[in-house]
């Protein structure tokens, strides 16, 4: 039987990243990837002739210290340095068009509110450092509370908790009462303007199944901003998959194994220790240490196994919420899509998100959803809220042209040319992301970003710090604290606490 240190289960970017530390430690490791490329949800995949997209994924980077550590640029990895815009369309006017450069932004905000064009550029002063203490605390430990009260595990906690206090007061208190507050109330505290707020507020329900007056989507907010750095997308040249591709060279000139087409279907466990795994095809593989990269409940309910388990562990796994309602529709179009560069979102007023949300509430298809679009020459990607996993009608295999017609239809009305400029399409329903991606019940973050599944309490309390139940076996997806969205911080952590 081979024989590794480590064997990461997923090569998504955070399985990647803790491989391309680990290996550059001089670890034999090999990671294994269900699916025929690595990146899982960070991946550029052709649809057809032409059609070359970010499937899920729009834009974004990692932490600039793991590109660094890991000298990425190297293995090809290139970031724009310029950020496009955000735009959010307006049925009655011109869109409101939120550029990087805080002073051009406020000259658009005029047109609506001037007191929130004079706030605008405090509020994104106060949003990057809002960032700085998001990213410092997701890379924090967490300690395993309450199981485990000791100074040792606290002491990051207790460091963060100071860098919040050196802030200064009206900073601290401000991130404090936003994390439990709404994505509404957080941006009422701001500006006075709908459109202005529902732009911004938009970021607080990204990815999750929760509307803008749900409690939390403050903290969801902050959270969205920190990972993209700001409200619109950084593009990666050459598409999203570059990421991943840079991470998979990084890791295999350290000495890493990447195996695709490899799933793992057991987690192999001898008295309560992970011994290593079993693949589909039966094949089986040996390690000192088995991380799973995949979400907490594949990886627990599936791989482990319920009777490896203890039996209060495996009721408080059963229990995370993953309610995935994000569909995406691509459009290859023959460029006269009218559509203009940057981040593109229908959200045009704070009443309008919080009632695309009510169709996930009710099981249902948004007739009027809230959209986020961004393009790369001909082709169009749409990313489509709210669309529930579980329907209370009918089922994905049929609905999926059910949200590619409002899409499509929705767009349109803003940018007449749209539907004749269309040569081909390909809609990722939430059953897609459950069965291409390995996503359970579609859910991108592995777990929904809520109050009580964030920091300590992510995927459970108790086991947040990437520990298990089972010695030997790690945790280090979106699932667990560092994620979700795209960083690279819970696939770093990981390394710090493996023995
Ligand atoms: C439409 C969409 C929009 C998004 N927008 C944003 C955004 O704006 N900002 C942001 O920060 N984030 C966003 N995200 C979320 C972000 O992309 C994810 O949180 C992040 O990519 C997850 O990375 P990961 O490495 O933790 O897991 P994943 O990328 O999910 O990787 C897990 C990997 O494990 C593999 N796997 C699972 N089970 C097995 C098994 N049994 N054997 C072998 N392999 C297995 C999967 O195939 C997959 O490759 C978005 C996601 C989607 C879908």
């Amino acid at each position: 039987m081979n024989s590794y240190d480590t064997i990461i289960i997923g090569a998504g970017h955070n399985g990647l990243v803790a491989a391309a530390y680990l290996a550059k430690k001089g670890k034999k490791v090999l990671v294994l990837e269900r699916r025929d490329i690595v990146g899982g949800q960070v991946v550029t995949e052709s649809f057809g002739d032409g059609f070359s997209v970010d499937s899920l994924h729009a834009g974004g980077t990692l932490r600039p210290d793991i590109i660094k550590d890991l000298k990425l640029a190297s293995f090809g990895l290139g970031v724009d340095s310029i950020r496009k815009p955000f735009i959010s369309l307006q049925a009655d006017s011109d869109p409101l068009i939120l550029d990087a450069d805080p002073a051009k932004a406020a000259e658009s905000i005029k047109r609506f509110s001037e007191k929130d064009a004079a706030a605008w550029p405090d509020f994104i002063a106060f949003m990057e450092k809002t960032s700085v203490f998001i990213h410092a605390a997701n890379e924090t430990i967490m300690p395993r509370l309450p199981r485990n009260f000791s100074i040792t595990e606290g002491y990051g906690l207790a460091e963060l908790g100071l860098d919040l206090r050196l802030m200064g007061g009206t900073d601290m208190m401000r991130i404090i009462r936003g994390i439990p507050m709404t994505a509404d109330e957080f941006v009422d505290e701001w500006f006075e303007s709908d459109v202005v707020k529902a732009a911004v507020a938009s970021l607080g329900i990204h990815g999750l199944t929760l509307g803008v007056f749900g409690a939390g989507t403050g903290y969801a907010l902050m959270h969205n901003w920190a990972n993209r750095g700001g409200l619109s997308h950084l593009s990666v040249e050459g598409g999203i998959g570059k990421i991943s591709e840079a991470l998979a060279g990084a890791a295999k000139s350290f000495g890493g194994e990447i195996h695709t087409n490899a799933e793992v279907k057991q987690i192999l466990i001898k008295d309560m220790r992970a011994t290593g795994v079993v693949l589909s095809n039966g094949e089986e593989i040996a390690a000192s240490n088995v991380i799973s990269a995949a979400d907490p409940k594949h990886t627990f309910l599936s791989l482990v196994g319920a009777m490896e388990l203890p039996p209060e562990f495996v009721w408080n796994v059963q229990s995370i919420k993953m309610r995935g309602s994000v569909a995406k529709v691509h459009l290859l179009t023959d460029g006269k899509h009218g559509i203009p560069e940057g981040t593109v979102a229908l959200a045009p007023s704070i009443k309008y998100l919080e009632k695309a949300y009510d169709a996930a509430k009710y099981h249902g298809i948004s007739e009027n959803p809230y959209l986020e679009v961004t393009t790369s020459g001909e082709v169009v990607s749409i990313h489509f809220q709210f669309a529930a996993y579980k329907l209370k009608d009918g089922d994905w295999k049929s609905e999926g042209a059910k949200v590619e017609k409002i899409a499509i239809d929705t767009l349109a009305e803003y940018f007449p040319n749209l539907k004749s400029s269309i040569l081909n399409k390909k809609t990722l329903t939430p059953l897609d992301l459950e069965q291409t991606y390995g996503l359970t019940e579609g859910d991108l973050n592995h777990g929904q970003l809520m109050l009580d599944q964030f920091m300590f309490m992510r995927p459970i309390p108790g086991w947040s710090n990437h520990k298990t139940p089972i010695d030997n076996l790690y945790l280090c997806g979106s699932g667990v604290h560092g994620g979700g969205g795209v960083s690279g911080a819970s696939g770093r952590n990981v390394v710090k606490v493996l023995k």
